[in-house]
């Protein structure tokens, strides 16, 4: 069992090596799905599991369960069983908890690819709605699903295609491209 204290890995020092800074990101990607999801309940978020058993990269994804605080965070990876707790992640800058009650509006399921996912999962500059949307994605059997009511829709594809814009990488803007489409295609779509 992995016991981590999320404040040890906040703010850390521009000189922190590669390998510590990768760990920071993992853990803080856990903190921001646990809390973008629902509480009291074990789900499957589409964070992959960053441990190479026998120099391979393990299939797994995170399964997470967060009670209401202070609870820690606890995830578990879907293949190799690596498990871990974080705690002190609550008001820290990955706590995207929903502070206002939210309406009850139709939301759709919409399944989109691996690639979509992870291309969704490294914008910048989302707003903290957006980002509660993303970290919320959910994996289902061999599908990724992001539930979204079309408002929320709308402000991503702002997002997806804001970045896009002014993407230079031309490799990175062809994922953006295709997130883009992905979207855009769910939001014309009735909701069912
Ligand atoms: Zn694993």
């Amino acid at each position: 069992m992995f016991v981590t204290d999320l404040h040890h890995f906040l703010d850390l020092p521009d000189d922190t090596p590669g390998p510590a800074r990768r760990l920071a990101e993992h853990l803080s990607n856990i903190v921001r799905a646990a809390t973008a999801g629902d509480a009291g309940t074990t789900w499957m978020t589409t964070l992959p599991c960053r441990r190479r058993p026998a120099h391979r990269s393990c299939p797994g994804r995170m399964i997470v369960f967060r009670s209401e605080f202070p609870a820690p965070i606890h995830w578990q990876c879907s293949v190799c069983h690596d498990e871990g707790v974080i705690s002190n992640w609550q008001d820290s800058p990955y706590d995207l908890r929903c502070r206002d009650l939210a309406l009850a509006r139709p939301i759709k399921e919409v399944v989109i690819s691996e690639k979509v996912a992870a291309a969704l999962r490294d914008l910048p500059l989302l707003d903290l709605d957006c980002e509660r949307l993303v970290f919320a994605m959910r994996s289902d059997d061999a599908r990724i699903i992001l539930p979204a009511t079309d408002d929320d829709l709308d402000e991503l594809i702002g997002f997806v295609a804001a970045e896009a814009n002014h993407e230079t990488n031309r490799r990175r803007q062809q994922r953006l491209d295709t997130a883009l489409e992905a979207l855009t295609d769910a939001a014309q779509k009735d909701v069912r």
